[in-house]
Formats: structure tokens, sequence, C-alpha cells
């Protein structure tokens, strides 16, 4: 086992620092290591630290995470306003990177769960939508793609009330125009064009981000894949329309899904599907499927309609929803469906910006009248912004 071997008391040191961190609980184990809450004597504060296992591909993958967050922190997000994650430190024990973070809540996951999978009221994910598209602002700003934005990765904050958000898990961030790794997110909030296997921008966030958005409210995934084919096939069922044909025409994939007949590309049938499974940079297929697997198993359908529209409309009330608040609900419902559209876009072309979809009245409250038009968006030619990290840090030494 390359983890860290912990316990109460285990005590994590900068050596350049000397900086103490006091191991109290573990949070967490991810697949690239542990997350333990820690004490810092000095003020008497808690903080979040992930510590990396001891293998050289989790290490390098770390201090990707590092120097992407420094950048957000640093110089897109001075004044923490944007609901991302701050880092506080890194350094290397024995062998182990570790990174501190301030120290946050329950994932969303968690809090989806803790209500019986019956979604949340749309007050609470309108307010969470607004403060996850700030973040989403800010990382395309600065050109980075999360490439793993789904419930388990957002965390609550503890310390505020009206609960406040943060998004979390660089590790398997990139730069837009540095994509090299084309197995990316996980399988439920999957983008088409990373199924595909088409180029990706920051649009794939955007994709995810609608998912979330869905489950936040509908209490469960809105595509929950058993399989890459699988999750193109309930797609296309509860989207309707299928990716556009240049792009299934461009991608690399597009021929393990479907057949091309005539000048139309058709979904392959479910028989030549079985058992398709799907791989993930830096894990094994068993620690992938190991990973997926940590959510309880869904049947094929669950809801009791197909389309997205149907879907929302007629999702059940919550109990104590009151009489007269039936209407408000409903054309909320109708502005979320009009927000989810924008979103879960086929086409990586279409799909709103973080910009864009900030603006949608299901965002802004505004009364919701008829299809929002976003405005138009004047392409901007993208900046590399690098920040450099020192890769011996804290005074520890890697092989
Ligand atoms: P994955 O395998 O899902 O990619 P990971 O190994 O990259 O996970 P993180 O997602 O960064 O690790 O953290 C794992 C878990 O630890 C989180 O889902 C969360 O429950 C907990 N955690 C991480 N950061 C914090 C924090 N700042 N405060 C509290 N808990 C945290
Ligand atoms: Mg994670
Ligand atoms: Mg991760």
């Amino acid at each position: 086992n390359s983890d860290l071997i912990l316990h109460v008391n285990f005590v994590l040191v900068n050596m350049e620092s000397k900086q103490r961190y006091i191991v109290k609980d573990i949070l967490g184990h991810g697949t690239f290591g542990q997350v333990a809450k820690c004490l810092v004597s000095e003020t008497n504060s808690f903080v979040a630290v992930k510590i990396i296992k001891n293998e050289p591909a989790y290490y390098q993958q770390a201090l990707v995470e590092v120097s992407m967050l420094h950048m957000l922190n640093q110089k897109f997000d001075p004044d923490d306003k944007h609901h991302i994650v701050r880092i506080l430190d890194y350094f290397v024990h024995q062998r182990h990177l570790c990174i501190a973070f301030e120290m946050l809540g329950s994932n969303l996951y968690e809090l989806i769960k803790m209500n019986n999978y019956k979604g949340l009221s749309l007050n609470i994910v309108q307010m969470f939508s607004k403060q996850i598209l700030h973040a989403l602002i800010v990382m395309k700003d600065a050109g980075i793609i999360h490439c793993d934005l789904k419930p388990e990765n957002i965390l609550l904050s503890t310390r505020v009330k009206p609960p406040e958000i943060k998004v979390i898990d660089f590790g398997s961030a990139c730069m837009e125009g540095r994509t090299i790794y084309s197995y990316i997110q996980s399988r439920y909030y999957r983008s088409p064009e990373v199924l595909l296997g088409y180029p990706y921008t920051t649009a794939i966030d955007m994709w995810s981000f609608g998912c979330i958005v869905a489950e936040l409210f509908l209490g469960l995934p809105l595509f929950p894949g058993a399989s890459e084919y699988d999750l193109l096939k309930r797609m296309i069922e509860i989207l309707g329309g299928q990716p556009p044909d240049d792009l299934l025409r461009d991608a690399k994939n597009t021929s393990k899904f479907f057949k091309h007949v005539g000048s139309i590309y058709r979904l392959e049938d479910d028989e030549a599907h079985n058992g398709v499974t799907s791989a993930y940079r830096v894990l094994t297929e068993e620690e992938y499927e190991a990973r997926e697997s940590k959510r309880p198993k869904i049947g094929k359908r669950y809801f009791n309609f197909v389309k997205l529209e149907d879907i929302i409309a007629n999702y059940p009330y919550r109990k104590n929803l009151p009489e007269e608040e039936i209407d408000k609900e409903n054309l909320t419902r109708l502005a979320l469906v009009d927000f989810l559209r924008g979103l879960v876009e086929f086409d990586p072309g279409k799909r709103w910006s973080p910009l864009q979809a900030s603006h949608h009245p299901f965002v802004t409250g505004e009364p919701f009248t008829c299809p929002y038009k976003p405005p138009v968006e004047t392409p901007r030619i993208p900046v590399i912004h690098t920040v450099t990290v020192d890769h011996n840090p804290g005074g520890g030494h890697w092989l």
C-alpha cells in the first residue's frame, strides 16, 4: 500500500516552515491518497490535508493540482469570492506530497443522500447553481478545465449561513489547449465530446454542471450510464436528438457507438454493446470501477418519464411545499428546463458559457417568460497562464 499510515495525533511537518499539522480524523480516501482533518495548534484551527500516495505519477499529478489552485486563488480570486477552495500550504512528508486546504464540510452527494435522494428545493438549487457558475467563470478566464466536476467534488463550507459551497479537487484539471488525456470526467458527468473522442474545451465542465444541477433537483443522477454506450443512449433518449453530424464525423470514437447508414449516423443496437467499459487516466480499470460503485446501484430507468421536460415537470412536489406556492414552483421548473437545455446541449459550440448561463432567469431569479437567448459572446484570444511550483517543496526529497 502506498498510503501513509496515519493515526490520531500523527504529526505532519513542513520541514521548511516548521509548520506542524496534527492529524485528528480521516475525512476521505480517494484514488490519490487520503484526506485528514488536522489541527494547527498555533491558531487552534483545523485544516484539511490531502496526503498523496508516494508514487511518482500521483506526485506529479498532485503538483498540477497545486499549481492550478495557486493560480486560481492568487491571480483570479485573491479575495476568495468565487467559491473555489483555498490552498494554504504544500510540502513533502516522508515522500508523500501533502496539500493543506481550508477545512470544508459535507460534499453535495452526501447532502443529496442525507435528503434520501429526494432532491433539494429549487431555492437551494438556484443558490448553488449561481455559486458554481462563479467558480466556472473564473476557471474559464484562467483557461482551466476542471475535468472532474461532480457532486462529490463540491463541498459545503461550514462557517457561513446562508450555505456556501466550494469547488474542490483540481487533481484532474488541465489547461485549455493542452488537453493530453482522452479518458476524463466521471462517467455520469462525462460530456458527449469526451465520450466520442473530440477535441474538448472548458465547455465539458458546463455539461457536467448541467448534470449536477439536474441531480440536485431530482436527487438522482440524470444520466447514470452503466457503460459509455449506456450513457450515450440515455442522453439521446432524455434529450432527444443526438450529437451534431460534424462532431460525429470528426470524433475518434464515433464508430464504437454509431453505424453510418448512407449519410446518417445511427446509434448501434444494445446487442453490440454488452460490457463496454471505460477507462480513466492514472486509474486502473479496477480502481475506476471501485470508485464508480461507491454509489448505490440504480436500475435501468427510474424516472417515470423519458423526456427531460416531462421528468422535471412531473417530478413529485416536496412534502412541505405550501399549496399557494405551486404555481411559482411550476414556473421555476419551466425555467429550470430551459436552463438545463443550454447546459446539457450536445453541441459544445452551442452550449452556454458560464457567463451566458449566469444571466439566465433561473439563476438571476427574474420572472421566466420566454426561452432565454444568451448575450452573444465575443471569442477571446486564449492566454496561456503559467505558474511555476517548487517541484521539491518543503525540504523533502523525492527519489
Ligand atoms: P477522487 O478519487 O474522487 O478524484 P481525490 O483523491 O482526488 O478524489 P479529493 O476529491 O480532493 O480527493 O478529496 C477526497 C474527499 O476528501 C472529498 O470528497 C471530501 O469528502 C474530502 N475533502 C477533500 N478536501 C476537503 C476539505 N478541504 N475539507 C473537508 N473535506 C475535504
Ligand atoms: Mg474527488
Ligand atoms: Mg480527484
